[in-house]
């Protein structure tokens, strides 16, 4: 017999029942609801079982404990490949050897994920339904959500350690926020933002954090002074803003091209030395306006400030009922995907936009798995309008649990053949990707990789790793006591 696939990151210890942990629904709507299977994913999920059948057998272990190991990931790249066509890279030979992946992906990159979150400890925040998320990530593609109840711990900052530098191999991270009418409501605010900066380099003894401040000029000159104190007394190292979100008494949101109401802002931001500029566009939550959530307002934007770098987090996909109609019609032709085309149309127009990038988070997850030809689609189209310089990896982690199965993905996908000779769009090469995961991240928040690809491998964080991983991965254990006290 060969040796047994070893590997059991990607799949649960509990909860792998006689329904597949196969990630097989679809692209959410607005309210990151996901909407019934479709028939290729129900396709997908029959080729899982048979694969997982015949290679168990061969294998001569258990159908559970082949789907839990590296053979098990495999399995579900070929089901979906046999259904999608040729997406992901992956070999038949890595269903029977955990060695055959290692091969395959040889090299280990540094990943910085720019759009990372968790829950202040002890808050609950229902609005957005923050815990619902996680089961929008089991149905996106991660298969340690699958079946599992979701508890408020899952969302604080010792599962957030956990799962992003314990069950996944982010290098490093920027902790983002969402600003709230009153603090209670606030999912993070600013000075507990610092707070898991402090905690986490100092667990590490080295830079792992990237930390967000938050801005909301719908405010006026409050939040001017908030900005204030949040660079002088917190150090925040970029801005997050949400111009789809009303905060003002009265608002419906702002505009990020708005002289009198945004401006100020990026005037005093530039003043004290804070290039980054972050704002949520795409994605409407619940209670926003859709306008506000579109990015029409970034040209300008843009425009008015060169020195100022504007991070367009979700890349500004709408996602909701516009892209389901798309993914019945197939991407046969050039299309026009809400509102990603539009920022690419936008960036080809005008050939000094080069100050505007391109965030991964959730459009990524929430296509790259259930709607692979979409996904590489705005992947092919994002990179051929900003280039491959210009798309930074996010992936909204922790709310969609662990970010390891995205990693995962991205390592595997590829651009369909079609797509390149049709549309003369890119190959995914391994060289694009590593730029991808975190070399353009890192030149875009002014991190040395060399200097980071020194110190984290000896840093206190890859010990833990290491002892958790020798320890076999205790993934549902919550007993984390090991970061009190830091
Ligand atoms: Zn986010």
């Amino acid at each position: 017999m060969k040796k047994k696939n070893t590997r059991t990151r990607w799949v649960q210890k509990c909860d792998l029942g006689p329904d597949l942990p196969v990630p097989t629904q679809i692209v959410s709507n607005e309210e990151f609801a996901p909407p019934d299977q479709t028939e290729d994913q129900k396709r997908v999920e029959h080729k899982l079982n048979e694969i997982a059948d015949e290679a168990s057998k061969r294998l001569g272990v258990s159908r559970r404990d082949f789907l839990q190991s590296s053979g098990g990931m495999a399995a579900a790249f070929l089901a979906m490949n046999s259904v999608f066509g040729e997406f992901f890279k992956v070999d038949a030979a890595e269903l029977f050897e955990s060695a055959a992946t290692d091969e395959k992906f040889p090299k280990k990159p540094f990943i910085f994920d720019i759009h990372t979150h968790h829950v202040e400890t002890g808050k609950v925040i229902n609005d957005p339904p923050l815990l619902n998320y996680r089961n929008a990530g089991a149905a996106w593609g991660n298969k340690d959500l699958v079946g599992k109840e979701h508890v408020w711990e899952d969302m604080y900052l010792e599962n957030y350690i956990k799962e992003m530098f314990l069950d996944s191999d982010t290098s490093m991270a920027v902790i983002t926020g969402l600003p709230a009418k009153e603090d209670k409501n606030n999912v993070l605010p600013p000075a507990e933002m610092i707070e898991t900066r402090t905690k986490i380099n100092g667990l590490a003894d080295s830079q792992r954090i990237v930390a967000h401040g938050l801005f909301s000029p719908d405010l006026g000159r409050s939040d001017l002074e908030s900005m204030k104190r949040q660079h002088e007394d917190l150090k925040v190292e970029a801005w997050k803003g949400y111009p789809g979100q009303p905060l003002a008494d009265g608002s419906v949101g702002w505009w990020m091209d708005d002289e009198k109401v945004a401006y100020p802002a990026y005037e005093y931001s530039k003043k004290i030395g804070i290039r980054n500029i972050c704002v949520h566009k795409g994605l409407p939550l619940p209670g926003w306006d859709l306008d506000h959530s579109s990015p029409k307002d970034v040209p300008k934007a843009a425009k008015d400030f060169p020195d100022m770098n504007f991070l367009i987090y979700h890349a500004g996909f709408q996602g909701g009922p516009p892209i389901m109609q798309i993914l019945q019609g197939g991407l046969k032709t050039r299309t026009r995907i809400p509102w990603v085309s539009d920022l690419c149309e936008a960036r080809k127009k005008d050939p000094k936009m080069t100050n505007v990038y391109m965030d991964l988070g959730t459009t990524f997850g929430m296509t790259a798995i259930t709607a692979p030809e979409l996904c590489a689609y705005m992947l092919g189209e994002m990179i051929e309008a900003f280039g491959e310089d210009h798309v930074l990896w996010g992936t909204d982690s922790i709310w969609w649990g662990s970010p390891q199965w995205q990693i995962e993905a991205f390592k595997r996908l590829q651009m369909p053949e079609r797509f390149i000779k049709d549309f003369g769009f890119k190959p995914l090469t391994d060289e694009v990707k590593e730029k991808i995961f975190g070399l353009n991240s890192a030149r875009v928040y002014g991190i040395d990789v060399k200097a980071k690809l020194k110190a984290i491998p000896d840093d206190y964080v890859t010990k833990l790793k290491k002892d958790y991983a020798d320890a076999g991965g205790a993934r549902s254990n919550r007993q984390y006591g090991w970061i009190r006290g830091s």
